[in-house]
């Protein structure tokens, strides 16, 4: 078997890993894993933008601080939040230093936006409503530029190998199937989100859950699964309701849309105080419950009241994805409804994004490091991956790196097995059970459905990335809904209503 060996081996390449990638000590080495393409990853798909207090003015940051606790419901971690929040700004610089360019108004002052639960303007953006593509295209050119940062791509991580606590590397299989295995002093899981497990959901497909399931296989802990946000706003399209949907950011609400149900009426203000600027998990609910209460499968967001002009050069992506749709920003009534976005919980962590096995940290979507408690605040996760992912740079800088050995794995045979059915049959019961909307019996129906699936599924090991993957979505899968049903009580993106 090919072994390769680095200082540090960081898997997943979104934003997460590769700001962390070029924040570790230029004279250590760096293997950055990609599942698939470079290009293809949750943070490239950012819109809205970045929260961060650029002012660092007290007020200010006490502001955003209480946002995020209000947001999540206060189920957040204190600390954590402090952190976010407080070590905004100093990481926005790093990024600027590295070639992000953020927008900004005629006198060189950012241009900042309104989401969901903000109380100020504080959202960062980039190319209009191109956040992730343009934070990713200036991290991915330094990435490829530095000598000591090796990036491995179409190479799915497998498993870790851990030893007396402490981790020693991993397996994965390239683009040939072929096993590979990764020895480091240091690895961190930046894997990303868990999409693929619901019908519908923002994430493109490669978003399975791997570095959760993995951890978890590994023996770290993994937590607070059952909160999974719905975005509220992903474009309906009744051709295609399944599968990646084409997300409209909050930050068209943050401009003055609204949502309006099928009667056309503004239903927002029933809900919460701020309407549609609501908190996410609000909002979500709101529309879930106009479309149940008016027997639909979509509402709509309206726009044709605001300055379609303006609305063009400031949502550009929006507008051409709407318009090969044959819609328009300022002209027509947009069917939307939501769908799963962002996983909140995951392999848990402290301050340093480190896990329960020693040299094992967790970064970004696949973490849970408390900053987003029951409901994640709007652009609070592109942050989360900068703020923690320099932590950890900081802390593995300061450590003293050890000699380890290439792991050793026993694999069988592999075939070339689709799992098809079984991934569409994780999509229902997780869309049907353990969607915006819970109750005890679907859960204890989904819990013995995907039980029965995973028993059959490990009991037949076949080497392949197709096996891993659909494993990986089980495990997760079971994961939120085992979590979901030790929590009967409703609270942030968790709606019980039995
Ligand atoms: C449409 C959309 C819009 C969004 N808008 C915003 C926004 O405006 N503001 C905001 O703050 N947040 C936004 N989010 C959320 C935010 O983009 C993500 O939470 C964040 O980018 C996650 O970054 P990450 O580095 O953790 O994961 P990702 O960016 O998803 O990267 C995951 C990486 O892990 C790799 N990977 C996965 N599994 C394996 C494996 N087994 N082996 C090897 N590699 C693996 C993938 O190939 C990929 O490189 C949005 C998300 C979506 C989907």
């Amino acid at each position: 078997m090919r072994h390769e060996h680095a200082d540090t081996v960081i898997v997943g390449a979104g934003l997460s890993g590769l700001y962390t990638a070029l924040l570790l000590d230029p004279d250590k080495s760096v293997i950055l894993l990609v599942k698939t393409a470079l290009k293809e990853s949750n943070s490239r798909l950012a819109q809205g933008g970045i929260a961060a207090e650029m002012k660092h003015e007290k007020a200010l940051l006490e502001a955003h601080i209480e946002d995020t606790l209000t947001a999540g419901h206060h189920l957040n971690d204190m600390d954590a939040v402090k952190c976010l929040v407080n070590e905004a700004h100093e990481n926005i610089e790093l990024l600027l230093k590295e070639g992000v360019q953020f927008d900004k108004d005629a006198s060189g002052g950012f241009l900042t936006t309104l989401e969901g639960g903000h109380s100020t303007s504080r959202v960062l953006h980039s190319g209009g409503d191109a956040t992730g593509k343009d934070i990713m295209n200036a991290l991915q050119k330094e990435v490829k530029q530095r000598k000591n940062i090796r990036i491995f791509e179409q190479t799915m991580a497998i498993d870790l190998a851990v030893d007396n606590g402490e981790v020693q590397g991993l397996s994965a299989l390239d683009e040939s199937n072929n096993t590979v295995l990764f020895s480091a002093s240091n690895i961190i899981v930046a894997t990303g989100g868990i999409g693929s497990v619901y019908a519908a959901s923002t994430n493109p497909p490669i978003a399975t859950g791997d570095g959760i399931a993995m951890a978890k296989r590994a023996g770290t802990t993994i937590e607070k699964m059952a909160f999974v946000q719905f975005h509220p706003t992903a474009f309906f399209d009744p051709e295609n309701p399944e599968g990646r949907r084409f997300l409209i950011s909050e930050a068209v609400r943050g401009e003055g849309a609204v949502l309006k149900n099928m009667k056309g009426e503004a239903f927002m203000e029933k809900y919460h105080e701020n309407a549609d600027l609501a908190p996410r998990d609000i909002v979500s609910q709101g529309i879930h419950r106009e479309m149940y209460d008016t027997w639909s499968d979509h509402v709509f967001l309206d726009t044709r009241h605001l300055d379609s002009h303006y609305l063009k050069q400031r949502f550009p992506t929006i507008q051409k994805e709407l318009e090969t749709r044959g819609y328009g920003l300022g002209k027509d009534l947009i069917p939307i409804a939501p769908v799963e976005h962002f996983n909140i919980g995951g392999i848990k962590t402290n301050l340093h994004g480190e896990t329960d096995i020693n040299h094992l940290f967790a970064l970004g979507e696949c973490a849970s490091t408390g900053v987003h408690g029951a409901n994640r605040l709007a652009s609070n996760s592109l942050l989360e991956c900068v703020v923690f992912g320099r932590r950890i740079a900081n802390t593995i800088n300061s450590m003293v790196h050890t000699e380890t050995q290439a792991p050793v794995f026993n694999y069988g045979q592999a075939a070339s097995y689709h799992y098809g059915p079984v991934r569409k049959k994780i999509r229902s019961i997780m869309e049907e059970h353990v969607g915006i909307v819970r109750r005890k019996h679907g859960l204890e129906k989904a819990n013995k459905e995907l039980k029965g699936l995973y028993d059959t599924l490990i009991r037949y090991p076949n080497h392949t990335k197709r096996y891993y993957e659909t494993l990986n979505m089980l495990d997760v899968s079971l994961s939120i809904v085992r979590d979901a049903l030790k929590r009967p009580k409703s609270i942030g993106c968790h709606f019980r209503i039995d």
